[in-house]
């Protein structure tokens, strides 16, 4: 079988064998992975990720169980797999077979096909624990606006999606507003941010403007972010993909009480993960996800990744196995 496999000399399409993929409870036949940051990082070389070598890279897999030997699953079951280690230190979902400890597999949710689950991948469920986080913390559509950070990516998009669709006002933070304005409102938001607003140092206390913030870059913007949080506000901590700095004060927390929220979707537990993704059977518009999504095959996810990187894709890819 092919498989994208990560070596200390590079990384490349090889044909692998079974034994590569060494011994588990559980085999699946993978019918579909996708590209997240991760990925786009572990497909192009980049330090961060890949743990251990050789290792077949994707964080993300969706398939149908071949074999079994747990007694939660049964051979043709479908079910999603996403972190826990794929693609960091166990082989992941950049190969048509997988051999896996199933033990933070969740079943495919109803509603969802295999494709469109594997289309929402990582990206998406982390965006849906984010948004459960903000909901559980007490955040209510009533409260103020709600702010997502690299709106036009794959947490971005998602979590614009899924807060619109739950009665949210979204201001959705882009770098590219005149090029995806358009994309961001049919997604549901509002308002747009420019990412420049945001990309100074500021006041450690801005005016209070959103009650919750999605954040998937970090950096200056997460900082403005928190200081423009309004008193009781949750900021949820997603990703890196401007800085993996944190240059702010305590002063928000201090007189604001605002609450600074990490988002660990490589660990989740398994109830935090079925209701994230019972979450998204939900309250995904599916066309708007269709719309949302690229196809490509195993061949094409080293491009893809270095595009992802350079900041020439949005939305979500889909990576098909089968093609
Ligand atoms: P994408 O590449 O799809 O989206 C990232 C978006 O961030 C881009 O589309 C862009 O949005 C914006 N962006 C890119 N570069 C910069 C920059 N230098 N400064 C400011 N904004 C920038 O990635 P994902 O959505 O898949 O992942 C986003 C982040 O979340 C990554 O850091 C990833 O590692 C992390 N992550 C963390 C998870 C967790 O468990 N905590 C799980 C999943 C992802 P725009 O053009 O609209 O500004």
């Amino acid at each position: 079988m092919r498989a994208i496999v990560v070596r200390d000399e590079g990384v490349q399409i090889e044909q692998i064998d079974d034994e590569f993929l060494g011994d588990g409870p559980v085999t699946v036949d993978v019918a579909y992975s996708d590209l997240n940051y991760k990925d786009a990082l572990a497909v192009t070389g980049k330090p961060g990720v890949v743990r251990k070598r050789p290792l077949i890279a994707g964080v993300d897999l969706v398939g149908r169980v071949a074999e079994s030997s747990d007694d939660r699953w049964s051979v043709g079951e479908w079910l999603i797999l996403n972190g826990a280690g794929l693609s960091e230190t166990k082989h992941g979902g950049y190969a048509e077979r997988a051999v896996i400890d199933a033990e933070h597999a969740v079943k495919l949710p109803e509603g969802l096909s295999p494709e469109r689950a594997a289309a929402l991948g990582t990206a998406g469920y982390t965006a849906a624990l984010a948004v459960l986080r903000l909901v559980m913390e007490g955040v209510s559509p009533d409260a103020g606006p709600v702010l997502v950070t690299g709106a036009t990516g794959g947490v971005g998009s998602v979590a614009t999606m899924l807060l619109s669709a739950a009665g949210f006002e979204v201001a959705a933070l882009t770098g590219r507003v005149d090029e995806l304005g358009d994309y961001l409102r049919g997604l549901g938001a509002d308002t747009l941010v420019a990412r420049e607003d945001l990309a100074n140092p500021g006041k450690p206390l801005q005016a209070a403007t959103y009650a919750g913030v999605i954040d998937s870059v970090g950096g200056q913007i997460l900082a403005n972010a928190i200081a423009q949080t309004k008193p009781g506000g949750l900021v949820a901590a997603c990703g890196l993909a401007g800085s993996h700095d944190l240059p702010s004060t305590v002063m928000p927390f201090i007189l604001r009480g605002v609450t600074l929220a990490g988002i660990d979707s490589v660990w989740a537990s398994l109830d935090d993960r079925a209701d994230a993704w019972r979450v998204l059977a939900r309250g995904v518009d599916l066309d708007q996800l269709d719309a949302m999504t690229s196809t490509i095959n195993l061949g094409e996810v080293q491009e893809a990744g270095e595009q992802l990187l350079a900041g020439r894709r949005h939305g979500r890819t889909l990576v098909r196995l089968d093609a």
